[in-house]
């Protein structure tokens, strides 16, 4: 069974919950995404970005 390199990056022992395709939950309630479900969030979230009713920011710094 092939793991994906990415799994080397995290911290074992602060993850809460783990899914087999890569996504984890932290202790710290972090959601981590694997490259699929990330990249299948952000879309998601794009779709729905004027239903959340967040202000831009106009002024950065
Ligand atoms: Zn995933």
């Amino acid at each position: 069974m092939e793991k994906p390199q990415y799994v080397k990056l995290t911290v074992e022992g602060s993850k809460k919950t783990k899914w087999i395709c890569g996504c984890f939950l932290t202790e710290d309630d972090y959601f981590k995404f694997c490259d699929k479900h990330n990249a299948a969030l952000k879309k998601a979230v794009l779709a729905q970005i004027d239903e959340l009713d967040m202000t831009l920011v106009i002024n950065e710094g």
